[in-house]
């Protein structure tokens, strides 16, 4: 019991601070969430991360039958992790291993470590392929910690008590901005769930209740803005809105989308990036706003390994995450490949004095993403930071298909915002032109979409579509 008690002190101490004296005289000062952890030397943080890396493999190799049985058949023990490097000898957990031990034992596999009774929460992801969803359990002090979570990145997004926090969020079944909502609450913030309502709805109540932070996807905050715009609003100057908290889409740490909304909502806009898997967020960006993402790392060890070799890769160097979390006990997260491509830095690279490491431009797309359109490669967040320079381009999809059952094509189908259609006789040339230099020469093919006919996308937009008889036999 004694491991306990400076949890226990550390929570009547924050009580206190919280309750009696006000959170924001004893933390209102501080740049950090927690300031030890966030700035930390990191020889000292590598001995936390191996301390609680140890304590996560004991936790899964005695409780979860899915650990064990894969522990041992790769003849690893959690006693056999004496250093960090030790890390390298637990097998990779992969999405496709944690679904086949769902369809074999439904609902939710041998993951996790105890059973439903014990759970408060059931989420589960957004998936809109038809594949099964990954569902997920949590504790309530799982549930306390993906709030933490979130804290760590909204504090350093400079989020305080005096924050009025709006959430344009669907608060459905997926996980989403969930813990978010509980964070602002742990933070003091004044929380308002934006729910299941119009977009014209949720514009009248940022500005009826002067919000002054919103929490959205990068698409759906572009939509959000386009909505006001026909409504006659101008958010810059008719909101409260100061930042932007963006997550959900890789496109929040793409530089032309993030200034397109900056300008929109004369805020500034902060990217941040969980996944269902971990149940919360664990990079985020800081209020000094480097063009990458800060590495949780006191709770997560963040890998990048080469996605062909298995490898580690090096800082610069573009490979694949692999995330292991301490967090959660229902579902421990031990060396999970992500498929999400990503190039780490140094914490120097960052200003803010925090310790932490960071992936420059955040997720950059998905390694299996990419497509093969006649022998060039093409990543489709790649494609949209190019389309993204273009202000009078509204809405896009990138459409992928197989000509005369012989060649592949790629077409670019675009939305002109409105007042920009006489921009279309220099665009369309120029658009070929720049996004076949950034792809060997390959030509693509532009198309003028009426206004209104492209899908518009409030949750994890899905912007490539793919009718090559192959493509659709995979999905
Ligand atoms: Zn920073």
């Amino acid at each position: 019991m004694a491991a306990h008690w400076p949890y226990v002190y550390a929570t009547q101490l924050w009580f206190l601070c919280n309750v009696f004296e006000r959170q924001e005289k004893c933390m209102a000062d501080s740049e950090y969430w927690n300031p030890k952890n966030e700035t930390m030397p990191r020889s000292k943080l590598q001995a936390l991360q191996l301390l609680k890396l140890r304590r996560m493999c004991e936790w899964a190799y005695a409780s979860s039958p899915f650990h064990r049985q894969r522990f041992d058949s790769a003849n690893f023990h959690p006693e056999r992790l004496k250093t960090l490097d030790d890390l390298r000898r637990i097998p990779f957990m992969t999405r496709e291993e944690w679904m086949d031990s769902q369809v074999r034992q439904p609902l939710f596999g041998d993951l996790p470590t105890t059973g439903q009774h014990n759970a408060i929460r059931y989420h589960l992801t957004s998936g809109t392929t038809g594949r099964t969803p990954i569902r997920v359990l949590d504790s309530t002090k799982d549930w306390n910690w993906i709030s933490e979570m979130w804290c760590y990145g909204f504090w350093a997004f400079g989020v305080r008590p005096g924050d009025t926090v709006y959430f344009a969020f669907g608060y459905g079944s997926f996980i989403g901005f969930w813990g978010a909502h509980y964070c602002c609450e742990k933070i003091g913030a004044l929380v308002i769930p934006g729910g299941a309502q119009t977009t014209e709805g949720r514009i009248k109540q940022i500005i009826e209740m002067g919000a002054t932070t919103v929490c959205s996807t990068p698409t759906y905050a572009l939509h959000l803005w386009q909505k006001a715009q026909e409504m006659g609003i101008d958010l810059a100057k008719e909101s409260n809105v100061n930042k932007v908290i963006l997550s959900g889409e890789p496109a929040g740490s793409i530089p032309a989308v993030k200034q397109q909304l900056e300008k929109a909502w004369g805020a500034k806009c902060g990217d941040s990036a969980g996944m269902t898997e971990l149940g919360t967020i664990m990079i985020f960006e800081c209020s000094h706003q480097p063009g990458g993402t800060h590495i949780i790392e006191d709770h997560y060890i963040e890998e990048v390994i080469n996605p062909h070799t298995d490898e580690p890769v090096g800082y610069g160097e573009l490979g694949e995450r692999v995330v292991t979390s301490f967090g959660r006990g229902f579902i421990p997260v031990i060396r999970y490949r992500t498929k999400d491509m990503v190039m780490k830095v140094p914490a120097s690279t960052c200003s803010c004095g925090r310790t932490w490491d960071l992936y420059d431009g955040g997720i950059r797309g998905r390694w299996d993403d990419m497509k093969l359109i006649r022998g060039t490669n093409v990543y489709p967040r790649a494609v949209e930071a190019l389309i993204r320079e273009y202000a009078a381009i509204d809405e896009f999809q990138i459409y992928i298909w197989r000509k005369d059952d012989i060649q592949d094509e790629i077409t670019i189908k675009v939305e002109l915002a409105p007042g920009h259609e006489a921009d279309w006789g220099t665009l369309q040339p120029d658009l070929i032109k720049n996004l076949g230099a950034a792809h060997e020469g390959l030509r693509f093919n532009i198309e003028l979409m009426d206004r209104g006919t492209l899908p518009r996308f409030e949750l994890k937009a899905k912007r490539l579509v793919d009718v090559r008889p192959i493509a659709r036999y995979n999905q």
